[in-house]
This record gives structure tokens, sequence and C-alpha cells, in this order.
């Protein structure tokens, strides 16, 4: 029998496809706006110029300070911008980081906004942002933040560098994971998150062999679509907890955060979600805690949460931050036994 489930659509325009980029102008119109302003982090300004140069007139300019945990300093700077262009709507290039600024700007003058998502965080589709001020960092949901348009083109994806490609791919997957057990889970948002897990299971290997393989990438886009969709539409658990926390708290980088943790956290609920995580357990040779991290290993990511400079004596602290005021988990968010999780991530061990 299928239960009862609210199912709820964000209601964003998504256009996928090799070349899609052309279709940004048309985007900007279709939106009943003109001038653009052009967002992207320092090290993507030179595609953020050539974006601005064939939009021509339809280009307010860029602003190309995006940078991660969207500071509000720099949200303020670029709201100073937008003004003195006299924009009227985003076209933000690039991956969380600049999305997260795209979707700042929003909040605060519900500018229309145009995302070219280009790593596989899935920030594009959800209404969710998170900011920092003063080293704090706060998250809120609103309509406005949600971009309208979305456009994937796997071609912009073809130079991001293998390691952000593999540990990226793997925070797509980390939201898939915790969507297939959610408390709000429906028939339709767990059906797009083992879609999402296998064409990044799929592709991440192939991208591994030729980062210029533009098929796999397109998959790879595919299943970071479907994920950041699951991220958006229903809750997440001890494992984002986990994640905010590393980052929030002690400014640990985000895609590798994920990467790590992801197979024990996944480990950690898979007894009491075994029946809903075993589409997943199946995609990954039927143990979804070792398979996640055998194929973590087989593509090169990153195994320790060591080698990202937490020192061991901070995991008590962190295990003492992640169960205060814990997200809604499977299995019971005890003390201990997150401890444990923690001490076999930081070493870089198999999970239990
Ligand atoms: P990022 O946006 O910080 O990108 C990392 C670096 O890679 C940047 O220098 C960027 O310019 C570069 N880059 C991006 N795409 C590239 C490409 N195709 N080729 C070459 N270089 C490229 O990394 P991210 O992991 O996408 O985003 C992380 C941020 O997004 C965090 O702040 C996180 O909190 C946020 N996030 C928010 C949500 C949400 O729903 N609110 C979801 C996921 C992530």
């Amino acid at each position: 029998m299928i239960p009862p489930f609210f199912y709820n659509t964000n209601p964003a325009r998504i256009f996928f496809g090799q070349g899609a980029l052309a279709s940004v102008a048309d985007e900007i119109r279709r939106q009943g706006c003109r001038h653009a302003l052009v967002l992207s982090t320092p090290f993507q300004k030179t595609e953020a110029e050539a974006l601005a140069a064939q939009l021509g007139e339809l280009s307010a300019g860029i602003f190309s300070e995006a940078a991660m945990h969207t500071p509000v300093s720099i949200t303020e700077k670029a709201m100073s911008a937008y003004e003195a262009a006299e924009a009227d709507c985003i076209v933000a290039l690039g991956g969380g980081s600049t999305i997260g600024l795209g979707k700042a700007i929003a909040y605060r003058n519900d500018a229309p906004q145009i995302v070219i998502a280009t790593t596989y965080a899935g920030s594009e589709v959800t209404p969710i942002l998170g900011q920092t001020e003063n080293g704090i960092k706060t998250t809120v949901r609103d309509a406005k933040i949600l971009p309208e348009v979305v456009i994937y083109d796997p071609y912009l994806t073809l130079d991001l560098p293998v390691r952000m490609s593999v540990t990226s791919g793997l925070n797509a997957m980390a939201h898939a994971v915790e969507a297939v057990y959610a408390q709000d889970r429906n028939p339709i948002s767990s059906m797009m998150a083992i879609e999402g897990v296998r064409a990044l299971r799929d592709a991440l290997p192939l991208i591994v062999a030729n980062p210029r393989n533009v098929d796999a990438r397109g998959n790879a886009l595919y299943g970071a679509w479907l994920c950041g969709t699951v991220l958006g539409s229903v809750g997440m658990a001890l494992h984002h907890k986990l994640c905010h926390t590393l980052g929030g708290s002690f400014d640990l980088p985000h895609a590798e955060t994920h990467a790590i943790v992801l197979p024990h956290s996944a480990s950690y609920n898979a007894k009491a979600a075994a029946e809903a995580m075993e589409p997943l357990a199946n995609l990954f040779s039927g143990s979804i805690g070792d398979g996640l991290y055998d194929f973590a290993k087989s593509i090169g990511a990153p195994l320790a949460l060591r080698e990202l400079g937490l020192q061991q004596a901070q995991l008590d602290r962190v295990a003492d931050l992640a169960v205060k005021n814990p997200y809604w988990n499977p299995r019971p968010v005890e003390r201990d036994a997150v401890r444990a999780l923690l001490q076999r991530a930081w070493e870089g061990a198999r999970p239990e």
C-alpha cells in the first residue's frame, strides 16, 4: 500500500542540454527583464566576462566576488553594484557559492534569478539560503530564494577539476541518501533520489578516467539536478547536521566534508532505515556504508577528516554540537555513537 503523502514541487524552469548556455539571453527576456548583473567567483571571472560579452546590451556588468558560505558583507557590496548598474535581474554562473550570492540578493530585493549551475552541489533548485555574519552561519527558507530559471550545460563542467567533481558528486549523493529515509519522503522524491544516485554512480568513474567525457558530464549533471531537487523538497537528517556543524563551526570545506562523512552517516542509519535504503544499497553491492566507502575510495575521494585539518581533540566538541538540537533522524542520535562515527570518519577507517 502507498501511504498518504504530501508532494510539493518547487516551480523552477529547467533547461538542460549541451550548448544550453546560448539560451541565457532568451531566458532574461522571457522573465521580462533587460539588464542582468552577472555573478561569479574570482576564479570564474573570465567565464563571467565572456557571458556578459555574449549578452551585449542585456548585461549590466559583472560582480565576481562570490565566496563560500555567502558572507553578508559581500552580499551588501553586490547589492550596491546591482543598484548602481540599474540591473533588473541576476545571472549566476558557478557553483553553490555564486548561486548563494544570487539567492542572497533575491532574498533582499526579489530579483529574478537565472542560474547556470557548474558544480553538482544542488543549491540552484532549493529555496534555502545559508549566509554568514560575524562567523555565524544562519539558514533561511523563502520562496523568493528559489531561482526562477536553471540552465544545465555539461560543456561548462568539462574543466571542473577531478577532485572537485568527485567530492561535489558525493555531496549530491548525500542529499539523495538522506531523502530516501526523510520523514516527509514520498514516492516521487524517492524515485528521483534513487535515479540521481544511479546516474552519479555511473558517471563519476568515467569522469575520473576522462574529465572531458561530455556524456558522463551530462549524466553527472542530470544526477546532480535530481539530488538537488530532493534536497529542496524533503527534510535532511544526521548527515547534513554533521556537515553543517563541521562546515559552520570548524570551517571545513563543504563538498569534501560531505564526501568523507557520507559512508559513515549512511552506515549509521542503515539498519533503522533498511527498507527505504535498500534500492540504494543495491546500487553499491548490497551494503550502503561499505559500498559507498569503496566507491568513494575507487574514485580517489578524500576519506579522512584529518586530511582537512580537523584535530582529533576537536571531535568531542563536534559530537556535542551535532547532537544539540538534532535534525529528525531514522535512528536516535546518540552522543556516544555519533562520537564513534566521527572517530572513524576522522581516521578514514571503514564504516562500522
Ligand atoms: P563553490 O561554488 O564554492 O565552487 C568551488 C570553486 O570551484 C570556486 O572557485 C568556483 O568558482 C569553482 N568552480 C565551480 N564550477 C566550476 C567549473 N565548472 N569549472 C571550474 N571551476 C569551477 O562550490 P560548491 O560545492 O558548488 O558550493 C559550496 C557552497 O554552496 C557552500 O557555501 C554551501 O553551503 C552552498 N550550498 C548551498 C545549498 C543550498 O541549498 N542552500 C546547497 C548546496 C551547497
